[in-house]
């Protein structure tokens, strides 16, 4: 693979960071996922909005422009010959001295680290057909879930957990109430409502979470944004999650317990379908 590292295309073993990048030693860094369909990039201008947020929020430059990520993007598809995948880049605040809590000097200039992973069918995956089984976990992650760090040990616990268990993967629960996946939003449908957690500090605003939801208003469905109990996911007539690699997944089991019918539900079959259709129309 070629991979992007502050401004350079190299062959994937060629690529350094310093070992004292805060990224590395103290998960001082931001990331975004785009997912690649036929060649072209899925809400971009999504994802690259909430780049911003997130470096914003934790007050580290931004060293390019959103036409220098476009590009950037373009050229990792292009020179990997990627058709259906991922792409990934990680913002970190860099470090050219020694560890140290303190911030570097401002004007230090961030770590830019892009690749891409191929996934030959990402938009035809198998599972959308039969649906995911979910365990329930425990949120313990950090009070600021919006700001899309690279602190996923916790998150990559819980989906080590329900492998284990034999899941797919894990929803996050706090309060008595789900949060969110362990890398995606979680939704439920009852009685035609589409129901998933209100936004806050608590939850990722996922960029597929804003646009099904558009897709659903548009298409009249009744959408209902609040948090809910495991309990009521479990006795729901369907449930699903989304995220940028997923985009619609269905879940058919929470903790053992069926979901609706335990098969596929028709709100998930069609917002994946209204999903992938819009989302490739605007796909640039
Ligand atoms: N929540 C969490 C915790 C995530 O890691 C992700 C995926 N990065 C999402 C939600 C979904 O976000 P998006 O739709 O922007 O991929």
């Amino acid at each position: 693979r070629t991979v992007y590292v502050n401004g350079e295309y190299l062959p994937e073993d060629q690529a350094m960071v310093s070992v004292f990048d805060r990224g590395f030693l103290m998960a001082d860094a931001v990331y975004e996922v785009v997912s690649v369909l036929d060649g072209k990039l899925l809400d971009f201008a999504g994802h690259m909005a909430r780049l911003t947020r997130s470096l914003d929020a934790l007050s580290m430059d931004d060293p390019l422009t959103e036409d220098e990520y476009l590009e950037a993007h373009r050229q990792l598809v292009q020179r990997n010959g990627i058709t259906d995948g991922l792409i990934y880049l990680q913002v970190s605040r860099g470090n050219p001295g020694d560890r140290d809590f303190v911030y570097p000097p401002k004007g230090t200039r961030p770590t830019v680290v892009m690749f891409t992973q191929a996934k030959p069918g990402l938009a035809d995956a198998p599972a959308a057909k039969t649906g995911w089984q979910i365990i329930s976990i425990e949120d313990l992650r950090w009070g600021r879930r919006d700001i899309k760090t690279v602190q996923l040990l916790y998150p990559s616990m819980a989906k080590m957990e329900a492998k284990a268990r034999g899941a797919d993967d894990a929803w996050l629960v706090e309060d008595g109430k789900v949060t969110e996946g362990t890398s995606n939003n979680a939704y439920i449908v009852k009685d035609g409502r589409i129901i998933t957690r209100e936004l806050s500090h608590d939850i990722l605003h996922g960029i597929t979470r804003a646009a099904v939801l558009r897709f659903a208003r548009e298409a009249q469905m009744q959408v209902e944004e609040r948090s809910f109990t495991l309990a009521e996911a479990q006795a729901a007539d369907e449930a699903f999650v989304t995220s940028a690699s997923s985009f619609v997944m269905p879940v058919v089991g929470i903790d053992g317990t069926p979901v609706g019918s335990g098969a596929v539900g028709p709100v998930a079959t069609r917002l994946r379908e209204i999903y992938l259709e819009e989302s490739r129309k605007t796909a640039i």
